[in-house]
């Protein structure tokens, strides 16, 4: 995505003020559903930096703590299996579905399997894929993309899922949000009747006892985990936890920071496939851990991305992402931590434009549950990015530093300033030439005084003598 492309898309975003409107009620709605969520707890900002801490700690013995946890999964009667890439992990769940003969999958909401764009090479690998999470459904439905990590349908309203459902499905039209769950909830339980393969993703991995855990707010993961023969879970490598007890700090922020919830309503704890005295759950249960550039982000200075819970919190607050919405990044992650993750996990260097969409005003950081320091991090990636910045960029601060070298060239500066930027009576900037037509365009700049101090200076000096 080249600088032109994003910036184009970032327009297109503004202008829409359908998805603009939606995703602005949305987002405040949740912005204040976690305020009121985290004053319930005694010591907010103590349960955050604990869970930040247990992340961090975590991802310093990363390794460590994935033998044990694959020890355990395996000791529970699972197999685990690892993917350094997309590309390896799509073979391996296609290689799965055909040496089973698996031809219907159900999958509970993921972003690790949008991540390594698993839907449709299973469809090509000729296994039908259903999205069990109504958001998701709807999204595959209309043949869309998610624009929120949690929250796939923000962008969209009534009517258009109306019209996608009455569309796809063949229902009558119905606006009402509770008869259009009614049909999506009876259609997908045929679906779940004649399944023989469930995907998700995995929450956290607890090491201590091989446990994966998911949670979800529709009852749609118990379906997918125990109602096929064959489950599938794909974890990125940074989701492993220590211990059991850890995944209390963590069920106390995630929904809490994500929609202002206590918990989620479903949270499953899995420790492998079915046993004898079990009355339901899959015959195989299959761990994928998905490297795909972490191990590489963890040795570098952007490690703490790592401890990300994917709660949605940082795109909530962000005033960026509110504006423009989550197609406009053009990334499975959006907001400020995917202005981050993507260019991290993007091996061609297609988004190092990312990091600029942010504000740096920090609403960010105050809203993560782990304590993440976003706007640092996005400083830091555009520093790293400089490289990339354009010769007209380049030429602007190297004229800038001849100017602050050199007296005579300051004042110069200042006077082809003076004449560049034009001024409506007011005192601020309406305008600029060249290069700083668009700067100014969305940007308050007040104009420099007619006189400038060491003209000023002067004067006085010459008026006591
Ligand atoms: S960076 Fe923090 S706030 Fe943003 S999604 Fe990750 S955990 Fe949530």
């Amino acid at each position: 995505m080249s600088s032109r492309a994003f910036r184009k898309r970032v327009t297109a975003a503004i202008a829409d003020r359908r998805v603009a409107a939606a995703v602005h009620h949305a987002t405040w709605h949740k912005v204040g559903a976690r305020a009121a969520g985290m004053r319930m707890l005694r010591n907010p900002e103590r349960l955050r930096e604990l869970a930040g801490q247990i992340k961090q700690h975590t991802l310093e013995r990363l390794p460590e703590y994935l033998e044990q946890f694959t020890a355990n999964v395996r000791r529970n009667g699972g197999q685990v299996h690892f993917a350094k890439d997309a590309a390896e992990a799509r073979q391996l769940i296609c290689e799965l579905a055909r040496s089973r003969g698996l031809k219907l999958a159900v999958k509970v909401k993921s972003m690790t399997t949008e991540e390594v764009g698993l839907n449709s090479a299973l469809e090509a690998a000729g296994v039908r894929v259903f999205e069990t999470d109504l958001g998701e459904f709807i999204v595959q439905l209309d043949r869309d993309r998610p624009s929120h990590i949690v929250t796939p349908i923000i962008h969209k309203d009534r009517r258009q899922i109306a019209t996608a459902m009455a569309r796809e499905l063949g229902c009558q039209y119905t606006e009402d949000p509770a008869a259009l769950t009614m049909i999506a909830r009876k259609y997908l339980r045929d679906v779940f009747r004649r399944c023989d393969l469930g995907i998700s993703g995995v929450n956290f991995g607890v090491a201590e006892t091989g446990t994966i855990c998911i949670c979800t707010n529709e009852g749609n993961g118990r379906m997918s985990t125990t109602r096929p023969r064959v489950q599938v879970a794909l974890m990125g490598i940074e989701k492993v936890i220590p211990r059991l007890s850890d995944l209390a700090v963590f069920l106390k922020l995630l929904a809490r920071s994500s929609t202002g919830q206590p918990m989620g309503s479903y949270t499953s704890l899995i420790s492998g496939p079915r046993r004898a005295t079990d009355a339901d759950g899959p015959s195989e249960f299959h761990l994928v851990l998905l490297d795909n550039g972490r191990s590489e982000i963890l040795a570098g200075p952007f490690a703490e991305v790592l401890r990300c819970l994917r709660c949605g919190a940082c795109l909530n607050a962000c005033p960026v992402y509110r504006n423009i919405g989550g197609h406009a990044y053009h990334s499975v992650y959006p907001g400020p931590i995917g202005s981050l993750v993507t260019p991290l996990l993007d091996r061609r260097g297609d988004h190092h434009d990312l990091p600029r969409a942010s504000s740096l005003c920090g609403a960010c950081r105050v809203a993560c549950p782990v304590n993440i320091d976003l706007p640092e991090l996005l400083v830091r990636m555009r520093a790293a990015g400089r490289a990339s910045q354009g010769r007209l960029k380049k030429l602007g601060f190297f004229g800038w530093l001849c100017a602050m070298r050199s007296e005579r060239a300051y004042r110069a500066a200042q006077r082809i300033l003076q004449a560049m930027l034009s001024d409506d009576g007011s005192g601020w900037t309406t305008g600029g030439v060249g290069p700083l037509a668009s700067w100014t365009a969305g940007r308050d700049l007040l104009r420099p005084a007619p006189r400038s101090f060491r003209q000023l200076w002067q004067e006085e000096l010459r008026e006591q003598s």
